[in-house]
C-alpha cells in the first residue's frame, strides 16, 4: 500500500523580515514519525480550490494558531478575543468541508478542534480566564511541551484508544475552548474544570479533535500522544482500503 498523504494547514507569519508560509516543524515531524507523507497546505490557497486540493490528500490535519472569528458562530466579539486570521478561517473551513464530503479522516489540534466545532455549528469560549475563571490554568507560562493539567478520557473512545489510557497529563496552550458542541460531535475528554479537551464522532468519517498539543511530544518515544498521529494515518489507510 502506498503511504498516506496528510495535508497540514499552514500559517502566514512575519519572520526575520519576510512573510513566510509554513507550519511548526513539530506537526511535520509527527506525521513523518507516524508513517505518513506530510504536505503543507498554504493558507493563501483560494477556498474555491479546496475540493481540488483535498483530492491530493488522504487525511487532513488542522493545526493550532489564531482565534476563529466569532462571526462564524454568531457571537458578539469579546474584547479579549486574540488575533484572528480571515484567510485561515476561510481556507480551513473550506478544506474541512471538502474533507468531510470526501470521507477523509480529520485530526484537529488546538485551533483545529475549535475550527471543526465551529464548522459543525458549535460555539467557543472566547477567553477562558475571563469567561470561565477557575483552578485550571489553560495557558500557563511554561515551555510548550510541559504537561500542566490532567484530562479524563471516555473509556473506549477514539482518543482513549489512541493514547492507550483514560487519564493523561497534557500540555495546554490555549485561551479559548469549545462551549457548545457542533452537530454530530461527542466530548471524549475533559479537564478537571469541565473544559472539553477532546471531541470525536461516533459514526461517519473518522474525526478527532484535541485541545492540547500532542505534536510537541514527537521527540519523546514514550509519549502516548504520538498515538494520535498514528491513529490518523491508520484511519486514512483504512479509508483507502474501503474506497
Ligand atoms: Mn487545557
Amino acid at each position: 500500500m502506498r503511504r498516506v498523504r496528510v495535508g497540514i494547514t499552514g500559517v502566514l507569519r512575519q519572520w526575520e523580515g519576510g512573510e513566510r508560509s509554513g507550519v511548526n516543524a513539530a506537526y511535520v515531524r509527527s506525521v513523518l514519525q507516524a508513517g505518513g507523507i506530510p504536505m503543507i497546505i498554504p493558507s493563501l490557497l483560494d477556498p474555491a480550490l479546496a475540493d481540488d486540493a483535498i483530492d491530493a490528500f488522504d487525511a487532513l490535519l488542522l493545526t493550532g494558531g489564531e482565534d476563529v472569528d466569532p462571526d462564524y458562530y454568531h457571537a458578539v466579539r469579546s474584547p479579549r478575543l486574540g488575533t484572528v486570521s480571515p484567510e485561515r478561517d476561510r481556507i480551513e473551513l473550506a478544506l474541512f468541508e471538502a474533507a468531510r464530503r470526501r470521507g477523509l479522516p480529520v485530526l484537529g489540534i488546538c485551533r483545529g478542534i475549535q475550527l471543526l466545532n465551529v464548522a459543525l455549528g458549535g460555539t467557543l469560549w472566547q477567553d477562558l480566564p475571563s469567561e470561565r475563571p477557575g483552578a485550571v490554568i489553560h495557558l500557563p507560562e511554561v515551555e510548550r511541551h510541559r504537561r500542566t493539567h490532567a484530562v479524563r478520557l471516555v473509556d473506549e473512545s477514539r482518543v482513549a484508544r489512541a493514547l492507550g489510557t483514560t487519564h493523561a497529563e497534557v500540555n495546554s496552550i490555549h485561551h479559548q475552548a469549545i462551549r457548545d458542541l457542533g452537530a454530530g460531535l461527542v466530548a471524549s475528554a475533559w479537564a478537571e474544570d469541565g473544559i472539553v479537551e477532546a471531541v470525536e464522532t461516533t459514526d461517519g468519517p473518522w474525526l478527532l479533535g484535541v485541545q492540547w498539543h500532542p505534536e510537541e511530544f514527537v521527540a519523546d518515544p514514550d509519549a502516548p500522544d504520538v498515538g494520535l498521529f498514528r491513529a490518523l494515518v491508520d484511519a486514512a489507510e483504512a479509508a483507502e482500503v474501503g474506497r
